[in-house]
């Protein structure tokens, strides 16, 4: 209590002092040297964390629109802006250490461990079905909306911890986010169950519907389970295909930040259509009906109900 007293006694009189001053770029200054740097590793979490944090945040996001957070190779930028940052949010479950990418860049960072968060801490885990790595969790949490959550549960918390100043703002942030994700994850049970059952099956070049398929009571099947291999083996191709020729599928979808020559292929060789392209691991470019993360949810449940429904024609 005495704390704070002492601390708005000290705020009036900073702001005694810039109305003083009188200069608007003075204030503006001090305002922007007190924002939390922050760095996020993708595009989803950028999105994600920009909206508990509003304007009290800069935040730098490393891996650029469209490109793959499995893998990828820090630029000199992504290593200055990791050292100077107050606080790091990455995902965490397998995705940006698959490759191990992250942890190299947060050691030569030399990051503490103390301001470095996955934002899936607390999700429950499902783990890759391929041999010799079942005891890999998959990582693709984000595609199941009532795990984002969780995500902005914790960044809250974690924003709350680095500025404690502001804890009101990202309480309400948080809250009034949460609300839109939570119809967000009604509105696609709904239209999922719309889907007639027999055409409930999705079809992706990366195993990444795991979650989505638990979530929302879909099949998934897919060439290659995750994004360290790239591109699917002869045998991967086959299984495909007669997975397809089996559950009698009518639509395949390609990924946004996925090279679609493997789909292709597959289509060719089944002659089912490519119904639809949806978003995975990146939000879609500024401007796209996939650029931030609530309407990459709703672009990839239009364009599986379109492509699932009217798969045939
Ligand atoms: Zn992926």
């Amino acid at each position: 209590m005495i704390k704070r007293k002492i601390f708005s006694v000290l705020g009036m009189l900073l702001l005694i002092l810039l109305t003083a001053c009188g200069e608007n770029q003075t204030t503006q200054e001090i305002k922007e040297e007190k924002k939390l740097q922050i760095v996020t590793t993708y595009s989803i979490i950028f999105d994600i964390v920009e909206n508990v944090a509003g304007d009290h945040a800069e935040i730098y996001s490393i891996v650029p629109i469209g490109a793959d957070p499995h893998e990828y190779d820090p630029l000199p930028e992504d290593l200055t802006k990791t050292t100077d940052a107050d606080v790091v949010f990455y995902h965490g479950l397998n995705l940006e250490e698959g490759n191990g990418w992250f942890n190299k860049l947060i050691d030569t960072a030399g990051k503490s461990k103390n301001v470095v968060h996955p934002v899936s801490e607390g999700v429950e885990p499902i783990y890759l079905e391929t041999l010799g790595q079942t005891d890999d969790p998959d990582p693709h949490t984000w595609l199941d909306v009532s795990n984002v959550i969780i995500f902005a549960e914790n960044v809250r918390d974690h924003l709350i911890e680095a500025d404690v100043e502001n804890q009101e703002v990202y309480k309400k942030n948080a809250e009034k986010y949460i609300q839109q994700l939570e119809k967000l994850h009604t509105k696609t049970l709904d239209k999922i169950q719309d889907i007639p059952e027999e055409n409930r099956f999705l079809i992706t070049s990366e195993g990444a519907f795991k979650y989505f398929e638990k979530a929302y009571n879909i099949e998934t099947g897919y060439i290659w389970e995750i994004n360290s291999e790239n591109e699917g083996s002869p045998k991967q191709m086959s299984d495909v295909v007669d997975l397809i020729r089996e559950k009698n599928i009518s639509g395949l979808f390609v990924e946004t930040s996925i090279d679609r020559r493997s789909m292709e292929t597959v289509s060719i060789e089944t002659g089912v259509p490519i119904a639809g392209e949806v978003y995975t691991d990146s939000l879609g470019k500024e401007g796209t009906d996939g650029d931030s993360y609530i309407k990459m949810m709703e672009s990839n449940l239009n364009v599986l109900y379109q492509g699932l429904i009217d798969g045939d024609d």
